[in-house]
């Protein structure tokens, strides 16, 4: 007999610092009485720390993700219309709105779950001035194909790596692709801090043009250069980042048992497919644990899953059902059509995100995969 959990599981649980450890950071910013503006004892070590760890040459915090993304849009100076996928979390889409960039959405590959090249390039017009490719649950996009194409059409790359700390691909961090990357450190991603968000970049000359966004245009005590926001990370959120990156070696560690064994216990299940893509140039980022429930196959349907597991309290969310072209503020746009949009339509009926975290105990993720597998709804 199959019990329900006794607490709910949810999809993820925030990486914890001991709080000793995050005290003795606290204590250096309250001797240093330097609470935020990048200048006090943390911020500037996070950035090295980070830029190390993401293996990229120039790396600038902030605020939140989303902030990062809408300054990182901001700064390439993009117009028009700005190529992008309707199967991602809602930031994505809106970071153009708010530069006031239309969003034309493609279709996905079915594999990778990221934006399908040859659909990107067939929804290229004069209007164009940019592709924002997301690297979705870390399965990198096709970042070669669709270098070429920006340089063939004289396009700017802004990728969403929301999903991908720590992926490498080739050898290199995802963050040295395109022209500006973002990384978010929410409270739900792997490394975090609370909120958060970076961006990494190539061109050094991003460095002071990132700064004034993020810091009201403000150059000197007289001068302010530009219409500036403000998306400064502070000091309490760089320390957390500190204590919190020391934890992520021995996360991914725990995180990849969990994976091997949802592996064990759902492969070769006819109608599971797993989504994260593993080839041999690319390494994991262990964000999400995904799996697709065909159900002609499988004889239920992913939203019968989900509730199946809810009433043995475990929460999965179904990431990312509906796609952000199905929204009431995209759905209007030419290109959100479900007709233009097959596979997202089709893959958006099928994810279910399942719990993973590195607490999570083998005798947990067995009773969460006997759930998923009972014939009973
Ligand atoms: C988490 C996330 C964001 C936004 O990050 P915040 O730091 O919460 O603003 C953007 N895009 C994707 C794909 C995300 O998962």
């Amino acid at each position: 007999m199959l019990k329900p959990f006794s607490t709910p599981i949810y999809v993820t649980q925030p990486l914890l610092p001991d709080l000793i450890k995050y005290n003795c950071l606290l204590r250096k910013i309250w001797k240093a009485k330097w609470l935020t503006n990048m200048l006090g004892p943390c911020h500037h070590v996070l950035e090295t720390k980070l830029s190390q760890y993401l293996k990229v040459p120039h790396l600038s915090l902030f605020n939140n993700g989303t902030n990062a993304l809408i300054t990182a849009i901001q700064a390439l100076d993009l117009t028009g219309e700005v190529i992008t996928t309707p199967f991602t979390f809602a930031a994505t889409p809106h970071s153009l709105v708010w530069n006031h960039l239309q969003p034309v959405f493609v279709d996905i590959d079915e594999a990778s779950l990221t934006m399908n090249p040859s659909k990107i390039e067939a929804a290229i017009t004069k209007k164009t001035t940019g592709i924002l490719g997301v690297h979705v649950f870390g399965n990198p996009c096709d970042v070669t194909s669709i270098k070429q194409l920006a340089q063939t059409h004289h396009l700017k790359v802004v990728y969403d790596a929301a999903h991908a700390f720590g992926t490498t691909v080739l050898g290199q961090g995802i963050g040295n692709y395109g022209d500006i990357t973002m990384f978010s450190f929410h409270a739900t991603k792997l490394f975090h801090t609370a909120e958060g968000g970076a961006l990494t970049y190539q061109d050094e000359q991003f460095k002071d043009k990132l700064y004034y966004l993020k810091n009201f245009g403000i150059k000197n005590e007289e001068e302010v250069i530009t219409v500036g926001s403000n998306g400064k990370m502070n000091e309490i959120q760089a320390a957390l980042g500190l204590a919190v990156l020391e934890l992520v070696a021995e996360e991914m560690k725990a995180r990849q048992k969990i994976l091997k064994l949802y592996q064990q216990r759902l492969s070769n299940q006819p109608g599971i497919i797993f989504t994260q893509i593993t080839n041999q140039n690319e390494s994991q980022s262990f964000q999400y644990f995904v799996i697709r429930i065909d159900s002609q196959l499988f004889g239920q349907t992913r939203d019968q899953v989900y509730v199946k597991l809810r009433r043995y309290h475990v929460y999965a969310r179904k990431y990312f059902y509906p796609l952000c072209s199905r929204y009431q503020c995209y759905r209007h746009l030419p290109s959100s059509a479900p007709n233009n949009l097959p596979i997202a339509t089709k893959i958006a009926q099928q994810v279910i995100s399942l719990p993973f975290y590195g607490r999570l105990t083998p005798n947990q993720v067995n009773r969460i995969c006997d759930i998923i597998l009972k014939k009973e709804i």
